[in-house]
């Protein structure tokens, strides 16, 4: 049978895109089009009778965000629901509506005419601004403008679509998105959008299979279309031919399948056959996978990426909101540990700050960016402190490349805790502060760094890039970043040495954990806590109970003299097949 880059290749109804949202969908296609708004600019005859118009527009537009507001409640965490309560304040904006009124009384001119034009000015201002999060707001404030106006025009609201559809589309607002997967939505596939877009993380937290940024789907695929969604590659394929779903059908029961298999291990501990405890967490990046975190079997959450809440806000949200959400995270994940990560902002990730580096993932990043902005790193601290009262939070540094970096940061700590006992705000005294443990730097001098902080995590991802110097993101020298190279694995041996020396526990946050691949080896090699993205845990569990820790650390010597990536990875492959261990790898 062929595989995955063999059905791709040379496939002339291939449509690429941005892979948003795992999974694999065959179905027909439902092509959500939004009428284009034709505004008049006619004049009005009775002034008392269009501002009655108004009103009544405001006030069924507001009907229908109420109803919008409390599903996305019910499906999503208050923070990202938070998008729809902001419309609804735009809907109340003394300012504007009377600016509004103000212009119909003066110009007589038809308030469609008006509506567009004054939030149409505001969107301006947005978009001038140049603030990326300013320029998704006015995105936001489109689809309000199209429904007060829609709805001046009396015209109907469509958010009925036909049950187990794919929907395709020029771009969706998360309106759209939350009110169209009440039709039991199969998957979606937008034209715009990136990964960061709100389609993309609703599309996430609801596990429905995504593809955006394709840029052409809408004209090329028509309305009842079979399609084939491939949310893992970020592939959508238009009139398959029968081998294209055939593939692709038989792939999506082998997934159903695996899963079924894997539900027995949900519940199961993850212990080698010698009876090695392995402890395995979850990786959070929107708060709204708790729910997944909770049924996955996950022992915790190692790794939760704050920066993720300002992509999803475009903002950065206050003390006590961000109290709030620790809070509620700590609250549901009880009594297990949750891991804060300090805002990893730079890079490729969340950019707030309006300046250009040459060299992003090179510059001002993680570490570095909060302590040159310690009023934002502050505010985060004391909200990570107030939440700590439950006692199972700890807190961990992004991009630590130098102990100065640490030993800045636990005084900036320490003075947000002396700060909370003099507004006599209850914390966790002894809240654990860890390292993330990426850059060459920090590995180098992982026991001095060590002999600093509580905890150290591995951030492979990043780990990966510096010490190979090859850019995650860069498909040109995607062949180059090797996570069984050599150097990577002997770097990761180094790390978990020099931190057991100084008696400090040491874990593993990066991707590279969740490569089932990877797991026996870095078993071997003396980790003891992995975490992971929710979905790839009860495989690993799975793995972990076929294995013996006597095997895997021998297995882990043998690795560490191979001198080529090739020697690992065909030995690893031979200790799969010696343990009878399928992988998910050829599968998806
Ligand atoms: C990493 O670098 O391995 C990591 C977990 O951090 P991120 O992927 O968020 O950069
Ligand atoms: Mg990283």
């Amino acid at each position: 049978m062929k595989n995955f880059k063999e059905i791709f290749r040379g496939a002339e109804n291939k449509i690429t895109g941005i892979a948003a949202a795992p999974g694999i969908v065959i179905d027909n296609v439902y092509l959500f089009t939004k009428e284009k708004l034709e505004i008049s600019d006619g004049l009005i005859t009775d002034v008392e009778e269009a501002k009655r118009n108004l009103r009544e527009a405001l006030s069924n537009s507001k009907k229908e965000l109420t109803k919008i507001f409390s599903l996305a409640k019910e499906k999503m965490d208050p923070a990202r629901a938070g998008i729809f309560e902001a419309q609804l304040m735009i809907l109340d904006d003394p300012i504007l509506i009377g600016n509004i009124e103000k212009r119909i009384e003066t110009e007589k001119k038809l308030p469609e005419f008006i509506v567009n034009d004054e939030i149409s000015k505001y969107q301006q201002m947005m978009i001038d601004s140049h603030e990326p999060y300013l320029k998704e707001r006015a995105h936001d404030i489109e689809d309000i403008k199209h429904r007060i106006i829609r709805n001046l025009q009396k015209k109907r609201w469509v958010s009925k679509i036909p049950n187990n559809a794919i929907v395709v589309s020029d771009s969706l607002t998360p309106a759209d998105t939350i009110l169209l997967s009440r039709s039991n939505v199969q998957g979606f596939v937008t034209d715009h959008g990136g990964l960061t877009s709100h389609a993309a993380i609703i599309s996430r937290s609801l596990n429905i299979p995504a593809v955006v940024g394709t840029h052409n789907a809408t004209s090329k695929i028509h309305d009842g279309d079979l399609i084939i969604v491939d949310g893992f590659h970020g592939y959508v394929l238009y009139k398959p031919t029968e081998e294209q779903i055939k593939f692709f059908r038989e792939k999506h029961e082998k997934l159903l399948r695996i899963q079924k298999e894997l539900e027995e291990f949900v519940e199961k501990p993850a212990v080698t056959m010698d009876g090695k405890k392995i402890h395995i967490c979850a990786n959070v990046d929107v708060t709204g996978e708790i729910d997944l975190v909770i049924t996955s079997g996950a022992k915790g959450i190692g790794l939760y990426r704050t920066e993720q809440i300002l992509e999803e806000l475009g903002d950065f949200p206050d003390e006590d909101e961000q109290t709030k959400i620790y809070s509620n995270l700590a609250t549901r994940i009880y009594p297990e540990w949750l891991t804060i990560r300090a805002f990893d902002i730079g890079g490729d990730k969340f950019k707030f700050f309006d300046y250009q580096e040459p060299n992003p993932f090179l510059g001002l990043r993680g570490m570095r960016l909060l302590l040159e902005n310690v009023n934002l790193f502050k505010t985060q601290i004391r909200a990570v402190l107030r939440a700590s009262t439950t006692k199972n939070i700890q807190f961990m540094l992004p991009m630590v490349t130098s102990i100065i970096e640490i030993r800045k940061s636990l005084e900036i700590i320490e003075e947000c805790k002396k700060e909370l006992r003099r507004e006599k705000i209850g914390f966790d005294n002894n809240m654990r502060i860890g390292i993330m443990v990426e850059v060459p730097s920090a590995a180098v001098m992982a026991k001095e760094f060590s002999e600093e902080i509580d905890f150290l995590s591995i951030g492979t991802n990043d780990l990966i890039q510096y010490l190979m110097a090859v850019d995650r993101g860069n498909d040109l020298v995607s062949d180059l970043y090797q996570e069984f190279s050599p150097a990577v694995i002997r770097t990761i041996d180094h790390i978990i040495k020099e931190a057991k020396k100084a008696k400090k526990d040491v874990s593993i946050c990066g991707e590279m954990a969740a490569d089932t691949l990877a797991i026996p080896l870095l078993v071997g090699l003396g980790l003891e806590s992995l975490s992971m993205a929710p979905t790839t845990i009860s495989y690993a569990k799975k793995i972990i109970r076929y294995i013996s820790y006597k095997d895997a650390k021998e297995l882990a010597k043998e690795c560490l003299g191979f001198t080529t990536e090739k020697e690992v990875t065909h030995r690893i492959e031979k200790f799969f097949r010696e343990h009878n261990i399928r992988r998910t790898r050829n599968i998806i």
